[in-house]
């Protein structure tokens, strides 16, 4: 695959907003100690590096509603969605543990643990320097944390997006499926047109009209976060072809 446009240069990001999958917490154990450790580093990692940090939280260590058999597929994604708060709430203690200010926002009411969505807070916050971190998706059953994700980036004005997953970025086909090739760069319009699986379609959508960068990156090896956000070449840069 060949990206229509040459991509723009990469760069160290003033605010990023890193996409941190439910299992970047834990699988067997679903919030395992020394994973959540290895997050809560990438994000010391991040603010040392004088960037603003917000952060999306998914919540597959726990359940992913479309997989739940016992539950209808609207309650099951509540479900889901209850599951990133719980996230949330585990990051939110950890930072505050180590002495970083943070704010948790949760798209999904639940008011005793964190607080509606409200950009202009959130946006205070971080220029405070502050974390912010969003949970509960975008509130609403069917969609997906990635999609969150590239909303709330929106919203911010981030100017990065780090999606931390547990491959080395986008191929050109599902690797599981036979020879595939590693993309350093692709558009997001390849992305949805293509199928490339990885990032979500309707993530990929509105990444394309609010033309914020996104880096895939294996988010579990130790020095990735600092070489993303110092501008280095890692994982695959997605970004919106020129209009
Ligand atoms: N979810 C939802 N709406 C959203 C975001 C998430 O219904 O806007 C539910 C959905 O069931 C999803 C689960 O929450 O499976 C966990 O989110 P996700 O699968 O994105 O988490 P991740 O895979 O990133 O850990």
């Amino acid at each position: 695959m060949s990206a229509s446009t040459s991509p723009p240069p990469r760069f160290k990001p003033n605010r990023a907003l890193i996409k941190v999958s439910g299992a970047g917490l834990g699988s067997d154990n679903p919030l395992d100690p020394d994973s959540i450790e290895f997050i809560l580093e990438r994000v010391r990692v991040a603010l040392d590096m004088g960037i603003e940090v917000a952060l999306v939280i998914g919540g597959g260590n726990i359940l992913r509603g479309a997989e739940q058999k016992i539950l209808d597929r609207t309650a099951g994604d509540m479900a889901g969605m209850m599951a990133t708060v719980v996230n949330g709430i585990v990051l939110k203690d950890g930072l505050q543990e180590s002495g970083t200010s943070v704010l948790l926002q949760s798209a999904l009411p639940v008011e005793r643990v964190a607080e509606p969505v409200n950009v202009d807070r959130a946006e205070s916050y971080l220029e405070d320097g502050g974390v912010v971190i969003f949970a509960g998706g975008t509130g609403n059953p069917y969609f997906t944390t990635d999609s969150a994700a590239a909303l709330r980036a929106g919203e911010i004005g981030a100017d990065l997006i780090l999606k931390g997953t547990d491959v080395a970025g986008v191929y050109s086909r599902d690797p599981a499926r036979g020879e595939a090739r590693f993309l350093s760069e692709v558009t997001y319009r390849e992305i949805t047109e293509g199928e490339l699986g990885v990032i979500d379609l309707t993530a990929a959508n509105i990444c394309r009209k609010t033309g914020i960068p996104m880096i895939v990156y294996d988010l579990f090896k130790k020095g990735n976060t600092r070489a993303a956000l110092n501008g280095e070449e890692i994982g695959t840069y997605v970004y919106s072809e020129a209009k």
